[in-house]
Formats: structure tokens, C-alpha cells, sequence
């Protein structure tokens, strides 16, 4: 995780800590190497995406093998002190600590390298870890069942495909935008979350004039702003974006997507996840799937899904590496923070132009408030977040966007965008879409969603592991 992992970085070494950052979506062979190499005494592994949580647990196992068992420390936004107890701590010899945020590292680091707390550190940690596989153990027994997938498909919502407003995009296929001005994208950026990079939690613009965080805060955005000038002004970063509306439609719980609205070629399919945990609604308990937004083959009618990727360009990870050149790693954290602003940003503005070409949004008449409460019709939903949770749909969303040729982004190994500051997902347009989260499934939908999918029941299961 580039940006947490890059503060934690600077916190320490700040703290005359030296510092080995071996950047991101490193193989666990060249952890093991570069620990030996510089006898560490402590190693820290970030975690931004899903998969990377399956790939600590692979790295913790790895470190035991090769006779390592310095303190581990995990962090970064999808690990939990939950996620370090049971899955982490059972595959490691040493300690490992869960460290929530970077203003944590340096009391952990100091605590467990100083003789005389070194005992108490450990202990505390070990206790905190058992714990969490206790409350773990006690919530399993207590979880909420799951319904067989045909009742959960029984329970699906219902629409009736005659009467549904289907809008027709005013363009089949892709369209690449690479050359909009960042100008454009200033007004729809969401600065909330700038200052949450920060561990500044709160909203703008009210954060800026908190009793305790407000100064820093008004310092940050001053400086994030300066840099989005002198970037606007000097035209050097360029972001990109393809997206595109596709013929399509549903069978079972696969949307297939045409080249035409005859259905002469079948471009691609996507697969999606059924809801599947027991709802307490006592009313219509509705279990809901992606694919129910889109017009089922059997209902007689064609309709439409879209795909999309925007980046806010190669240029700040350069912009953000000339700075950490010059140890300038504040600098550079903001660059890459102003990054993932743009990309969000267009995500957003793209959102507004793909409803502007399907029609319902021309009329549309929203604040930048209201787009951030997504107070629009359709949705966005992003793959590898709760209602899509299956990463390895993104390689059928980047072939068919072609990403990689028309905006610059790739997938790695694991499915993650690079460059980092990018986003993507679909476009739903059913007035009645909505996000969901699909919580845990059973053996039977992981089952069968591997046949459909046409891989490995092994593979599924370790891609899905969130949601078993
Ligand atoms: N304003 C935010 C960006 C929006 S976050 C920012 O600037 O950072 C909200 C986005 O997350 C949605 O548009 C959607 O793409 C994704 N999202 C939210 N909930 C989701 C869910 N349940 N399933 C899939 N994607 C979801």
C-alpha cells in the first residue's frame, strides 16, 4: 500500500529509524533477502487491497520456513488487529502487531526494540492476538445462516421487463477521453478523503476548521492546492480515461455483452455474486445480484451495461519520484494523494457525461454535495468492493476496455490497478440499482460460480476468501 506504507516510512525515519522501503506488490522471496541482508529488526508489511491480506498470511508462513521471527507489523486500510489474529499470527513465529495508523508506529517500534518494555510489548501483543481468535471463534458459532442459493434466487428482487425504462446510449463501443483539461476535473474532486490519507478524520470542508486538526489541515489543503495549480499551469499531468456502453444481457447470474444490439458476436461476459446471508427484513427479505439490473435474454429485450477506467496518469508517479529525489517525501505523498484525488474526480465527471449519453442525465441538476451522496440514477459499482467482490472480473473489464492500450492502466498479478491512482467499474442504469454488500456466501453459489466461471474451485475459493 503505496501511500500509507510511504508515511509510515517517513514517520520513522523522522524518528532516526533506517528505513528499507521495497515499494509495492513485493514478491515475499525479496522481503526474505533484503531482511537477511540488513539483519531488520523489525518488518512492516501495508495492505491496500483485498488480496493482499492472503498474501501477508503467505509472507508470515514464508518467514517462519526461512528461520525469521523479528516483530512483524501490519497495517494499511483492509488489515484488522481481527484479520492479524486469526489468519496472520497462527503462520508466524514472532510477534506480530496490528498497527491501526502511522502515528502509532513509532510508540510500537520503540516499545518492542527498548530491553526493558521488549516482554511486556510481546505479551500484550499475544494476548491482544488470542483474544481476536476468541471473539472470532464466538461469532462464527453465532453467525447468521446462509440460504441455499435457489432460495436466495427465489427472493431475488422482481421487475417487470415490459414496463422497465431501458435507456439506449447514444454511442455502442468504446470512447477514449485524453484530453480534458485538469481544470475540468478541479470542481468534482471530494477533498474528505484527502485528509483521511492523513489520518485527518472528518469532512470537508468542516475538517478545516476542527478545534484541534483545523491548522494542519488548512496547511494541507493549502499545499495540495498550490501543487494542483502549478500542475494545471504546467499542463504535466494528463489524465486518461476509456469507457464504453455494451448490447447485454443477463443469464442467471451472467451478464453477456454483445457488438451489437442483434446479438451478432458475444464480446464478453461478467460473472457476479448473489447475496446470500439471511436477512431479518421481516418484509420481502430481497437477496440481491448485480446481474438483476440488467434485462434477462428470456424477457425479449436488449439492454445495455458499461464499463470504465480512468487514471490520473503516469505523470505523478514521476512527479512523485522527482520529489522523493530530492528527500522531499512530504512532497511526494501529497503528489500521489492529489493523484488519487484527479482519478476519483474523473471517475466522477465521467459518471455525469456516461448518464448525460444515456439520456436521463442530461436533465440532471446536481451539486457537487449531491454527487458525492450519489444522488443520481444508476450506479457505478467497483470490482473487488462489496457488491463485486471478485477481483479477477477487472481482466475481463481491462480486455474489453483495452485499459492498458487506451489510458495506460494495467492489472498485476493480484488485480490491482496500476498506476495506483486509478479507478474503474461498471455503469448500471436501472432506476432501481443500488449498491449492496454481498457479505458471505455458501459452498454451494462458490461452487457453482466457479463452473460458470470456468476455473478452479481452489482458485475461486482463494480469490473469494473475504466472502467465505
Ligand atoms: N467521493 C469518493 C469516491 C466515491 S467512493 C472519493 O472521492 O474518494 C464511492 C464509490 O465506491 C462508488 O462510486 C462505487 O464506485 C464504489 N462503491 C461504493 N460502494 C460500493 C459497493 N457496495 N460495491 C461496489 N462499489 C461500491
Amino acid at each position: 500500500h503505496d501511500i500509507g506504507k510511504n508515511i509510515v516510512g517517513v514517520v520513522l525515519a523522522c524518528n532516526n529509524y533506517t528505513v528499507h522501503d521495497l515499494g509495492v506488490m513485493v514478491p515475499v522471496e525479496k522481503i526474505v533477502q533484503k531482511i537477511k541482508e540488513v539483519d531488520a529488526d523489525i518488518v512492516g508489511l501495508s495492505g491496500l487491497i483485498t488480496p493482499s491480506l492472503d498474501e501477508m498470511v503467505i509472507n508470515a508462513h514464508t518467514f517462519t520456513r526461512e528461520g525469521i521471527d523479528i516483530p512483524m507489523l501490519i497495517g494499511g486500510a483492509t488489515t484488522s488487529k481481527a484479520h492479524t489474529g486469526v489468519k496472520i499470527e497462527p503462520e508466524y513465529e514472532g510477534t506480530v502487531i496490528h498497527v491501526p495508523d502511522a502515528s502509532r508506529v513509532v510508540g510500537v517500534c520503540s516499545r518492542i526494540l527498548n530491553p526493558d518494555t521488549r516482554a511486556d510489548s510481546v505479551r500484550e501483543a499475544r494476548e491482544e492476538n488470542a483474544r481476536q481468535r476468541k471473539r472470532y471463534e464466538r461469532n462464527r458459532r453465532q453467525q447468521t445462516p446462509v440460504l441455499s442459493i435457489e432460495k436466495a434466487k427465489s427472493l431475488a428482487p422482481q421487475y417487470d421487463w415490459k414496463s422497465v425504462d431501458i435507456p439506449v446510449p447514444e454511442k455502442i463501443g468504446l470512447q477514449v477521453i485524453d484530453n480534458l483539461p485538469l481544470k475540468k476535473l478541479v470542481p468534482y474532486i471530494d477533498w474528505s478523503p484527502f485528509f483521511w490519507t492523513w489520518e485527518l478524520k472528518g469532512i470537508f470542508p468542516k475538517i478545516l476548521d476542527h478545534p484541534k486538526y483545523g491548522e494542519e489541515a488548512r496547511k494541507l489543503h493549502r499545499d495540495a492546492l498550490a501543487l494542483l495549480e502549478k500542475m494545471i499551469s504546467e499542463n504535466s499531468v494528463r489524465p486518461r480515461a476509456v469507457y464504453g456502453f455494451w448490447p447485454a444481457n443477463t443469464v442467471d447470474q451472467r451478464v453477456d455483452l454483445f457488438s451489437d444490439t442483434e446479438r451478432s458476436d458475444t464480446l464478453a461476459s461478467f460473472h457476479f455474486l448473489r447475496q446470500q446471508q439471511r436477512k431479518r427484513d421481516k418484509q420481502n427479505p430481497t437477496y440481491y445480484c448485480c446481474s438483476d439490473f440488467i434485462a434477462p435474454l428470456d424477457s425479449g429485450r436488449i439492454d445495455f451495461i458499461g464499463g470504465f477506467a480512468v487514471t490520473s496518469g503516469v505523470e505523478i508517479q514521476a512527479i512523485a519520484r522527482h520529489h522523493e529525489k530530492l528527500h522531499d517525501d512530504y512532497t511526494s505523498i501529497l503528489v500521489k494523494a492529489i493523484g488519487d484525488r484527479i482519478a476519483e474526480a474523473f471517475a466522477e465527471w465521467l459518471h455525469a457525461e456516461a448518464r448525460k449519453q444515456l439520456g436521463f442525465g442530461k436533465t440532471e441538476n446536481l451539486s457537487k454535495e449531491d454527487l458525492i451522496a450519489e444522488k443520481y440514477r444508476g450506479i457505478r459499482p467497483a470490482i473487488g468492493y462489496p457488491s463485486v467482490p471478485d477481483h479477477t472480473e477487472k481482466r475481463t473489464l481491462f480486455k474489453l476496455l483495452e485499459a492498458e492500450k487506451h489510458a495506460g492502466i494495467s492489472l498485476t498479478e493480484n488485480c490491482a490497478m496500476n498506476p495506483a491512482g486509478s479507478v474503474s467499474g461498471l455503469y448500471f442504469a436501472h432506476p432501481e440499482s443500488r449498491y449492496f454488500r454481498i457479505g458471505r456466501i455458501g459452498e454451494d453459489q462458490l461452487d457453482a460460480y466457479a463452473k460458470q466461471k470456468g476455473a478452479a474451485l481452489e482458485e475461486m475459493e482463494r480469490w473469494l476468501a473475504p466472502v467465505l
